[in-house]
């Protein structure tokens, strides 16, 4: 079996899971969390699985840049017009719970805090 088959973000990919789609084309997809821990908190995933940010190579580099540069838009169209706070959880250190690479796109419209508990 391949990682793809059981993975929950492939399945929402393939159109076997739901979602809240806000942003689709070839490459790469948006939804909401399903768990959202501000107003607006939006996952955008590559429509390919690559497991974690901590397996990237440098082939993926476009990719992610897109990914990355596309944030802005995805955040604004969302609410988020004020700023917004990207994470990118990798790997058991990460607490990465999804293996399929995501970057969750989180915003206001009240500051977000600090970025981790002190
Ligand atoms: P992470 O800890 O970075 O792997 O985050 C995984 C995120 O995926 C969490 O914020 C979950 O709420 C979210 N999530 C898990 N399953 C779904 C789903 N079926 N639809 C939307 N979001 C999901
Ligand atoms: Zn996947």
């Amino acid at each position: 079996m391949n990682a793809q088959d059981d993975c929950i973000f492939c399945k929402i990919v393939r159109g076997e899971v739901p979602a809240q789609k806000v942003f689709e084309d070839d490459d790469v997809l948006a939804f909401l969390d399903i768990k959202p821990v501000a107003p607006v908190h939006v996952l955008l995933i590559p429509k390919k699985h690559i497991a974690s940010l901590a397996q990237v190579d440098k082939t993926d580099a476009p990719l992610l840049g897109k990914m990355l540069a596309l944030a802005p838009t995805l955040a604004t169209a969302q609410g988020a017009d004020d700023g917004f706070r990207i994470i990118v959880n990798a790997g058991r250190v990460g607490m990465q719970e999804v293996p399929h690479l995501h970057i969750h796109i989180i915003g206001g419209p009240h500051p977000l805090g600090p970025m981790l508990a002190r």
